[in-house]
């Protein structure tokens, strides 16, 4: 089976160029990932790209098979992921086409399999202990830095740090619900960032998320809120130099056996109970 050490979740804009691309279908303990992973060679390194969606976008936020997703990356070997998505800006001067890297992140969702350990065995009989990760810093900060440095070599001013609010969707925030947001101080409101990090982070893997703002969010805007045409018209708009930002992030990340951040010891010695793939 093909095998690589850096993942990326996002589109299929980030990996559809490539020349030499290896279709693999994963199955996983916990269903099947949401689409096929495509592997290929960036600047020398590995890497599993994942439609989040599917291709063809046709999975909404709340229905994402995470677990499967993040359980696949790991068993083709991955240990490093980065995750760009689309979000809306929660402050007026964060408009279309801001990148900001986030570094904290709010849960509003609601439905989500948020974790491996839910004491429930998987289909071999293996049962998962019971195991609480520290998320008080959500994001591998190693990721972060090269994430930022990668976008400012593209004459792409980032916006460092911020609080990424993840709702359930697929609707977009009502004006008050949005208000409340901003008034927390939060920065940028997307659906797809939770549960990925925290699943993340149960399996050891370094996670980096890149948010693109599409749109501003419908309390920090004027206008009739938000439509999905817009959110559409903005990414396209960004994708080729967002592929260019996460290329030379890819080219950036540490080998895998040099990690010396915070994710690789997630776990702190506690046994799984289950074995990560
Ligand atoms: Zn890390």
């Amino acid at each position: 089976m093909a095998n690589a050490e850096i993942g990326v979740i996002g589109g299929s804009g980030f990996y559809s160029f490539l020349d030499d691309v290896t279709e693999v279908q994963v199955d996983t303990p916990y269903g099947a990932p949401s689409d096929s992973v495509f592997v290929g060679e960036v600047a020398g390194r590995r890497v599993a790209f994942l439609p989040r969606h599917g291709r063809g976008h046709h999975l909404p936020p709340h229905r994402i098979n995470y677990r499967a997703n993040l359980w696949a990356l790991r068993s083709l070997g991955v240990r490093q992921v980065l995750g760009p998505c689309a979000v809306g800006g929660l402050r007026p001067e964060f408009g279309p086409g801001t990148l900001l890297v986030p570094d904290q992140m709010v849960d509003r969702t609601r439905t989500r399999q948020q974790t491996f350990f839910d004491g429930l065995p998987l289909p071999d009989g293996t049962v998962p202990n019971v195991v609480h990760v520290s998320l008080a810093d959500p994001y591998c900060p190693t990721g972060r830095s090269i994430a930022l440095k990668a976008a400012r070599g593209r004459d792409w001013t980032p916006v460092d740090g911020g609080t990424l609010v993840v709702v359930e969707g697929p609707r977009f925030s009502t004006r008050a619900e949005s208000l409340w947001h901003q008034a927390q101080g939060w920065s940028v409101v997307g659906m797809t960032g939770h549960p990925e990090a925290a699943l993340a982070r149960e399996l050891e893997l370094c996670y980096t998320s890149l948010t693109l703002v599409t749109d501003l969010d419908a309390g920090a805007e004027t206008g009739e809120g938000v439509s999905h045409d817009e959110v559409l018209q903005v990414f396209a708009a960004n994708v080729d130099r967002l592929r260019g930002v996460l290329f030379d992030a890819v080219a950036g990340l540490p080998e895998t056996g040099e990690r010396d951040c915070l994710c690789v010891g997630a776990l702190g010695g506690m046994e799984p109970g289950i074995p990560l793939p």
